[in-house]
């Protein structure tokens, strides 16, 4: 089989968040079940920056764009039957963001990822791979499916070509005016409630769900939430009615970057039978955030985590002193919204020897935290999958999360009675609930003959790739049957 996945941040290529770290591990799984893959992705300044090893292997290969010929370039980095593939036009792509600047999202977005798409589609036919699945992840990604149904709709090329559309997070849609369909080669008759139409613009994700022969989410408890109104963005009536076609299909952890025993990123390797290595990172992380005094038997708590409404940092915020009242400091990393780095930098100079901030996206301090923390908080209002609190896992940290999403999937209750479970979570979305959790785990915390145990079963919890990959083979393998 043939699979072509186009997804518009990849590792180690480009990275803002999960997607990204899907988008690379999960093409590394596919490809030992013998599948032919080719990864598409823009090639941006960031990219261009880490002096990775990529070949050009299309000079330039033009395409109709807007009335005009406009040429791109293709650059490849290759593992055998796994390929990934970087559109380069620097006109879009070549600039100090992703998305957009902190002020906001650049306002061609629009225009720049359906010229990936489309390029990406043209790359494809120029080499030759006729993928039998296109799987498109998100709304970057989205309007390749509605091109190939209607631009694509007579070329032969594509037209045994099934396709996956995968729903990373339902509340970012790619909303634009009704005049780009034109510029990006679409009819402007799908400018209707039936297509592309959503209250007023167009939506680049809702292609992505219509057009797509099934379309899959990342967790099963996730699959389910977008089908009702409080979680469904206004997109759960088209969900329910694809319902038969819609799948959940939980992430993965690539262990192989994601393990205290090999990660070179913290100052001394640990394993559950040997935990002393926990103790050194937990001084590291404390040096590094300037909290040298805290004591060692203090619990310490992380977050890595986009600052969003999405994460719950209004009910972090809204309980940050109660939690130092209960003795424990609080380490953030996080870059995003400007009303939380302001509310989080006026309670660090406020209480500076129990919260340590960084306003950045830090790979290698990210990975300090998941190692040194005792505990780690994810307290998200909706969260389609989440990641950290499976690499939390893996690093002994236990988390503390809102019952939502993949975290609910992923966690269950601690009970020190039966002796089950792999961390603690609060239902309500609510300061108090979310001290509720947080003061069972601290108190636990204190009892070292209970906390052990339960940080040796945090790390053997397995969620590797392997199980969810296969998982995907077997959809990709079920699409030509629909
Ligand atoms: P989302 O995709 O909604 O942001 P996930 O939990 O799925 O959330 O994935 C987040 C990923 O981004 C994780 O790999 C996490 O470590 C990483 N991350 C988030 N914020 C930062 C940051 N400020 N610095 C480094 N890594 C970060």
């Amino acid at each position: 089989m043939k699979i072509a996945m186009l997804a518009s941040e990849v590792v180690p290529f480009a990275k803002t968040g999960g997607l990204a770290d899907v988008a690379g591990a999960l093409p590394k799984f596919l490809s030992p079940l013998g599948l032919d893959l080719r990864v598409l992705m823009p090639l941006y300044r960031e990219t261009k920056k880490k002096n990775l090893p990529l070949r050009r292997i299309i000079e330039s290969l033009e395409m109709d764009w807007n009335g005009e010929k406009t040429p791109f370039s293709v650059w490849e980095s290759r593992e055998g039957t796994l390929g990934f593939l970087l559109i380069e036009r620097d006109e879009y792509f070549d600039r100090d963001f992703l998305y957009g600047t902190p002020q906001g999202d650049y306002p061609d977005n629009g225009e720049r990822f359906a010229f990936f798409s489309k390029a990406a589609l043209e790359t494809l036919k120029h080499l030759g791979f006729r993928p039998d699945v296109i799987h498109a992840h998100d709304w970057q990604a989205a309007i390749a499916l509605a091109l190939l149904k209607f631009a694509y709709a007579q070329d032969p090329f594509f037209a045994y070509t099934r396709s996956l559309f995968t729903i990373h997070n339902l509340a970012y849609q790619g909303l634009f005016e009704k005049e780009l369909l034109g510029r990006i080669g679409l009819p402007d008759v799908l400018f209707s409630m039936e297509d592309l139409e959503f209250f007023g613009k167009v939506n680049y994700l809702k292609g992505g769900i219509l057009y797509s022969t099934a379309v899959s989410t990342v967790s099963r408890r996730y699959s389910q939430e977008i089908q009702t109104p409080e979680f469904g963005y206004r997109l759960d009536g088209l969900l329910r009615k694809r319902r038969n076609r819609l799948f959940g299909i939980l992430n993965g952890v690539d262990y192989a970057d994601w393990n205290p025993a090999t990660d070179k990123f913290i100052i001394r390797p640990f394993d559950p039978t040997y935990l002393d290595g926990k103790k050194e990172c937990k001084k590291d992380l404390l040096r590094a955030f300037s909290l040298d005094t805290v004591k060692e038997e203090t619990p310490v708590i992380g977050m890595v985590s986009r600052l969003a409404g999405q994460k719950g940092f209004d009910i972090v915020c809204e309980s940050l002193e109660e939690i130092f009242k209960m003795g424990a400091v609080l380490v953030v990393l996080g870059t995003g919204e400007e009303v939380f780095q302001k509310a989080l930098s006026a309670a660090r100079e406020k209480s500076p020897g129990s919260l340590g901030l960084k306003i950045a996206f830090d790979e290698s301090l990210s990975h300090k935290i998941y190692a040194g923390s005792d505990m780690f908080l994810i307290p998200s209002r909706y969260e389609p999958c989440g990641l950290t609190q499976m690499y939390s896992l893996r690093y002994g940290t236990v988390p503390v999360v809102r019952a939502t999403g993949g975290l609910d999937d992923t966690i269950q209750e601690y009970d020190a009675a039966q002796g089950t479970g792999n961390g603690f979570k609060f239902q309500e979305y609510s300061a108090a609930a979310l001290l509720s959790s947080l003061k069972k785990a601290i108190t636990l915390h204190r009892q070292k003959e209970r906390w052990r145990p339960l940080v040796q079963k945090a790390m053997a919890c397995d969620f590797s790739w392997e199980i969810s990959a296969r998982e995907y083979l077997r959809l990709y393998q079920r699409l030509s049957a629909f």
